[in-house]
């Protein structure tokens, strides 16, 4: 049964539980990072009571994406619904060959995996060369095309690159979102006239660097507009009390959603409604997770 009214246990200082007024979908929570390993259960259990009921596990390499597929299968409950991504990071892409494609195809397949990446280009770090970025994106995008399943995109300083490419399978792709999105205001509308969706994380809450996101968000039409974590990094700046570790997690998203909804001068019930609406139809999840009727308004 469906626990509507979860607790918060005390890891999170009182300031810091935020219940969101409505279910949330966290589209990037990379839990199979290893300073979650001590207290999964735990964490778990913070993200239903600030009401994210939903998380998308983000796979970025083969080991990885496993065990985003395994955590799915075997921590999702009632009231708490976890699905993966299975793919390989543009940091990672020199490691691309035939075996770890053959390898993405088999994970593609599991009812588990609800999206292909996340994949992409980074030509801020450059960890692998933009050639073998490029080629490991292009034959990803293959995949997605194969798999018929939407594409969880990772984009750093190579906007106008991705676009191109892009637009050579945009006939052949279903839905993509570019995660944590934070570049500029052009970028966001070459995106968006790809028809793209857009992720949103706690960037914005940066006072330091997210600035010209804030005039930005209003500019994302709700049905293209997501948001996630991306814990454990990216804790959010704009938290009222400090949090021993710094370590992201989901139970924090719906502080990132009063920020969205600030900039945005909307209501954060509405929005919180609307991200997981466009959540839903993206990743095509089933439209009644296992929720008590106080919370089926969306
Ligand atoms: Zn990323």
């Amino acid at each position: 049964m469906a626990d509507s009214t979860a607790p918060f246990d005390d890891f999170l200082p009182e300031a810091l539980r935020l219940r969101a007024a409505a279910p949330l979908v966290d589209i990037g929570a990379n839990l199979t990072h290893e300073s979650f390993a001590r207290d999964l259960p735990a964490v778990l259990g913070r993200a239903r009571a600030a009401n994210v009921t939903t998380l998308i596990l983000t796979g970025t390499d083969r080991e990885h994406a496993e065990q985003a597929v395994a955590m799915a299968r075997q921590c999702s409950e009632p009231g708490l619904a976890l699905h993966a991504t299975a793919g390989v990071h543009p940091h990672d892409a020199s490691r691309w060959d035939a075996g770890l494609a053959a390898a993405m195809a088999d994970l593609h397949r599991q009812p588990e995996v609800v999206a292909v990446g996340e994949c992409g280009l980074d030509f801020n770090r450059n960890f692998s060369t933009p050639a073998e970025q490029e080629r490991a994106f292009e034959a990803q995008l293959g995949l997605a095309v194969e798999c018929g399943k939407p594409l969880f995109l990772h984009e750093r300083d190579a906007g106008r690159r991705l676009r191109e490419m892009l637009h050579a399978f945009r006939d052949d792709i279903g839905n993509a979102v570019v995660h944590c999105f934070t570049a500029d205001r052009d970028t966001l509308f070459g995106y968006l006239d790809l028809d793209l969706h857009i992720g949103l994380t706690g960037w914005l809450c940066d006072e330091r660097r997210g600035h010209h996101l804030r005039e930005l968000v209003g500019e994302i039409p709700l049905n293209r507009l997501m948001v996630e974590t991306d814990c454990p990094y990216l804790l959010p700046r704009n938290l009222p009390a400090k949090l021993k570790g710094r370590r992201h997690e989901p139970a924090l998203l719906p502080w990132i959603v009063r920020e969205i909804a600030h900039w945005r001068g909307m209501d954060e019930a509405a929005l919180a409604r609307a991200t997981s609406n466009t959540a839903r139809a993206f990743f095509q999840l089933p439209t009644a997770p296992a929720l008590t009727p106080t919370h089926q308004e969306n």
